[in-house]
């Protein structure tokens, strides 16, 4: 199932490289993925050249002009047929994402859930992709709004979710009428082959035009010529707040548009109020969850004094309960960091915490018997400390708690709940109603997502998934955020005898 260098997911390719819709080629330097499951390597592909680049480039090109005529119900109904393919392969696509990332098998299936959820919300949409009407006030005058394909979308994502977040993005850019460039992370290349191959299989069924949807392979240098290249008029990137500051300076040099999902640093607020059964669940899942690298993975717990020992207790007893081991065994908790570089920021981050003055409440260190032979499992850390810290304010991606205590009221722990560079995801454990609306009003949580009595991770596609601050700003998935992949236009007609001009202007000869 999970492929070599021949096949994957059963369709046969000479090699995994670029690809313009159905055919691939990829002349690059090898880059091979290694499981961190358990280090072995799992298969290779040949990274894209220039020149490959820019033949990718002129293909979607052409594809785009031919895609934007199929009226958009057309295009939802080859999403659709994309939506099935997911449903057949959920099953080994799920294991591949959880062999070459490292997550749960049930995350693994989940992340194919959440296409095959996009798909369903990418179809529906379809048909409502309409803008207003406007009352003129000119007489005799008709004014509306409507939303056109935009052109090529770069989407480039990030190794931690190495398959939903390129359907969020192709699913809506698809039925938006554009065409795709996907530049995926160079650390699970395998999982982006599979994808492709899936739709490709879509494409070819209906006798598509070669590159509506291409694959782009390589170090982030591939992703540069894509920021660079005026020809891609919307870059949606997803990763470190490091790469979205990077991408946004060169995509702006140009005016293009970008859509940024960026780092999170997210935050449990638990009030005296809070009932603390749902808030362990949720702490503790949002911490550990995919080893801690989740871009929403709860990073603070910031506890109410009263409550501060409960609290402490109970977090410690459940972390002692937690199993490490193979993602692919469900009775495993815990699985994997990605890579050796993880573990290395991991331990550095463990040094950080101590030097700042942070106090380890659950101890960490790296797993080093036979079963953990990759050397990419670590334990979980729970650290007491202060929401200034250096340390703290940092996004570390790994499964490390800080617990912070707050005195006062709501008021108070909301002003540590934002105190930090980036703004994606937020919650609140309370069963007081004024606190909760507190935290949801515009007093309260400056994060792109606000929740109250559930965990900071796990959002579903149906709302517009992102964060504000140094998260980037960007909305994904559901809600309005297709409106980014489309050109809006505003139209005004004259349907009189006259030519009444705007603000009442005269202009008489
Ligand atoms: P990363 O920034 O190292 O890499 C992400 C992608 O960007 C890769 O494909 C990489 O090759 C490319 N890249 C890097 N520098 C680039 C540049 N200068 N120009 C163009 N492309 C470049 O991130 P990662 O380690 O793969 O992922 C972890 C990070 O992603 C975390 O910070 C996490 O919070 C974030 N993330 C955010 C979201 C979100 O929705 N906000 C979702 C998932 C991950």
């Amino acid at each position: 199932m999970l492929g070599n260098e021949k096949t994957i997911l059963g369709i046969q390719q000479e090699n995994f490289g670029t690809s313009t819709g159905q055919d691939w080629f990829g002349t690059g330097n090898f880059i091979t993925s290694f499981s961190p499951v358990d280090g072995n390597e799992i298969g290779k592909v040949r990274a894209t050249t220039k020149e490959e680049y820019e033949l990718v480039v002129s293909k979607a090109q052409i594809a785009f002009k031919e895609w934007r005529l199929i009226p958009a119900p057309k295009r939802g109904e080859i999403v659709r047929q994309l939506g099935d393919k997911l449903r057949k392969y959920k099953e080994d696509l799920g294991k591949l994402v959880s062999y070459e990332m490292g997550k749960s098998l049930q995350e693994g299936y989940g992340e194919v859930q959440e296409m095959i959820d996009i798909c369903d919300f990418a179809v529906g949409l379809s048909r409502q992709l309409y803008g207003l009407t406007i009352h003129s006030e000119r007489p005799s005058h008709r004014m509306y709004e409507q939303y056109h394909p935009l052109g090529i979308v770069g989407v480039i994502t990030a190794f931690n979710f190495p398959v939903a977040v390129w359907s969020w993005n192709t699913c809506l850019a698809l039925v938006c009428g554009d065409s795709i460039i996907w530049k995926p992370s160079e650390k699970t290349p395998l999982c982006a082959v599979a994808c492709q191959n899936i739709l490709a299989e879509v494409l070819k069924e209906n006798n598509l035009p070669e590159g509506i949807c291409s694959l782009i392979n390589g170090e982030k240098e591939v992703g540069e010529w894509m920021s660079k290249d005026e020809r891609i008029p919307l870059i949606s990137a997803t990763g470190s707040t490091r790469m979205g500051k990077e991408v946004n300076q060169v995509v702006a040099a140009r005016l293009g548009k970008t859509l940024l999902e960026l780092g999170g640093n997210n935050a449990i607020i638990v009030t005296p109020d809070a009932d603390l059964k749902i808030t362990l669940t949720a702490a503790v899942f949002g911490a550990v969850g995919t080893a801690g690298q989740r871009c929403t993975t709860t990073r603070r717990l910031i506890v109410h004094d009263s409550i501060y020992d409960q609290v402490k207790v109970i977090l410690k007893n459940a972390y002692e309960q937690l199993k490490i081991g193979n993602p692919l065994d469900a009775s495993n908790h815990i699985g994997p960091l990605i890579d050796q570089d993880a573990v290395r920021n991991y331990l550095l981050a463990l040094e950080k915490i101590k030097e700042q003055g942070g106090e380890f409440l659950v101890h960490g260190g790296v797993l080093e018997t036979e079963e953990y032979s990759s050397g990419c499992y670590v334990k979980p850390v729970i650290a007491e400390a202060s929401n200034e810290l250096e340390i703290v304010q940092t996004e570390t991606f790994a499964p490390i708690l800080y617990l912070i205590k707050y005195s006062g009221d709501v008021l108070d722990a909301i002003d540590i709940q934002n105190g930090v560079k980036q703004g994606l995801s937020s919650a609140i454990m309370t069963t007081n109603l004024r606190e909760a609306e507190l935290f949801l009003s515009h007093q309260g949580s400056d994060c792109g997502i606000a929740n109250v009595n559930i965990g900071t991770s796990g959002a579903e596609i149906g709302g517009a998934f992102g964060g504000e601050k140094e998260t980037g700003g960007g909305r994904e998935s559901g809600s309005d955020a297709w409106k980014i992949y489309m050109r809006r236009q505003t139209n005004t007609i004259n349907y009189s005898t006259e030519l009444p001009l705007a603000q009442g202007i005269q202009f008489n000869f």
